[in-house]
């Protein structure tokens, strides 16, 4: 495209808070991805797990090509055909009776939290606003979500923090127990925890929380944001575990399968507490937006879609553990569906951003999820081809790695 467009200007005119690779990606088709020089990529990472449906889908853009004819913006002020409809088909597909937009992962939890406390104080009384959420959980950049989140290195500097928040160690089911009390407005997790390297929560976990949040008459809020839109191999984690069913469940990235979108979902009567003026966006819920998530939507909740979840987590795991037979680098592999996450011995314990920056040089876009997991987050229609032609190359970046394990990338 533009030859005058380089990396340079990164440096020159960019906030400094993101430190991209000297590539610039120009184009993406499926699960392919090509740079500025034309080298071609295979993608494992989907964005962070954004772009579910691969890079492009013909269907997506047909949609979005159709809206963008018709009607962008309107406020919600007024309400909008796109936003209704997938506020229907949402609901028609989860436990849930009601829907609030937002444009991000961040605002959709801001709104989840904002929505517990209003609840609990309508219902309750001011004292009841502590909410209780786990060591290296990951809800978002903002002041109050990187509050609740469990990860001390995203609000340091950001003094004063809101309040009333507590952090307690993830699957602890003693420690829930001992924390959680009738102050209790809100438990909020993630049912794996994507960020903080992958973790999923114990069956065990899930339902204490639950029943301890029911008798302490507290929300819980299962942060899908990740986990949700058919990653795990069911529409939403949560129907893994129906009996641990969430109070508020917030989704974003993958629900726009690569346009921006997040999602507050819940029960009516705890939505009454949102009532008119309390809360709002002007972006949330616009037509571009909510008529590709609606197709998404459409085209990820399909039996076979799900199903091949599956069975693309098993040639995934089957691939990596015959390198891994060759080439030990890894200690284990966690995660559900197209979650992964791969863990490094112990002696290569902080290398995981080498070895991403070597499978990029071998043409393929990985994640970590913390120093230590490599995480692979595909699109969930990912050809087989792409899945083996990406580990071959994984593998290539790994033998170069061990080649030379303490090279500084
Ligand atoms: C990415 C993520 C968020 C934040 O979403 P943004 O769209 O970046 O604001 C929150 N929670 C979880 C679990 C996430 O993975």
């Amino acid at each position: 495209m533009l030859s005058t467009i380089t990396r340079d200007l990164f440096d020159a005119y960019m906030v400094p808070n993101y430190a991209p690779p000297a590539v610039i990606p120009v184009r993406g088709k499926g699960s392919q991805v090509w740079d500025q020089a034309g080298k071609q990529y295979i993608d494992f990472a989907g964005g962070i797990a954004v772009t579910a449906l691969g890079h492009c889908h013909p269907e997506l853009v047909h949609t979005l090509q159709q809206q963008a004819e018709k009607l962008w913006h309107l406020s919600n002020v007024w309400t909008n055909e796109p936003a209704l409809h997938l506020a229907q088909q949402l609901c028609k597909h989860t436990f849930a009776e009601k829907v609030y937009f937002a444009n991000s992962g961040a605002e959709a939890n801001e709104a989840a939290f904002k929505l517990a406390r209003k609840y609990a104080h309508d219902h309750y009384g001011a004292e009841k606003h502590e909410i209780i959420s786990f060591h290296n959980s990951f809800h978002g950049r903002t002041l109050f979500t990187v509050s609740v989140g469990g990860q001390l290195k995203y609000r340091q500097g950001f003094k004063p923090v809101p309040g009333g928040i507590t952090h307690l160690p993830f699957n602890d089911i003693a420690a829930l127990t001992a924390a959680i009390s009738s102050n209790t407005c809100a438990v909020v997790l993630e049912p794996i925890q994507g960020e903080g390297g992958i973790i999923a929560a114990d069956r065990d976990f899930l339902l204490a929380a639950r029943s301890l949040c029911t008798r302490h008459n507290a929300l819980l809020i299962y942060d899908e944001i990740q986990t949700g839109m058919g990653r795990t191999g069911s529409l939403f984690a949560y129907e893994h575990l129906p009996e641990a069913c969430p109070d508020i469940l917030t989704a974003a990235k993958a629900l726009g399968g690569g346009f921006p979108i997040g999602a507050m979902l819940c029960r009516s009567h705890v939505a009454k507490a949102f009532n008119f003026g309390v809360h709002g966006s002007t972006y949330g819920g616009n037509p571009l937006a909510c008529s590709v998530a609606a197709k998404a939507l459409e085209l990820i909740n399909q039996p076979e879609l799900l199903v091949g979840v599956e069975s693309r987590h098993q040639r995934f795991i089957a691939g990596l553990t015959d390198i891994n037979q060759t080439i030990p680098i890894f200690e284990l592999f966690r995660g559900q569906g197209l979650l992964i996450g791969c863990v490094l011995k112990q002696q290569f314990a902080g290398k995981a951003r080498q070895l991403l920056n070597l499978a990029l040089e071998e043409g393929l876009m990985l994640l970590i999820a913390g120093p230590d997991v490599l995480r692979l987050a595909p699109a969930l229609n990912i050809p087989e081809t792409d899945i083996d032609e990406g580990l071959a190359r994984l593998e290539r970046a790994i033998q170069r790695f061990l080649a030379n394990p303490d090279t500084m990338l």
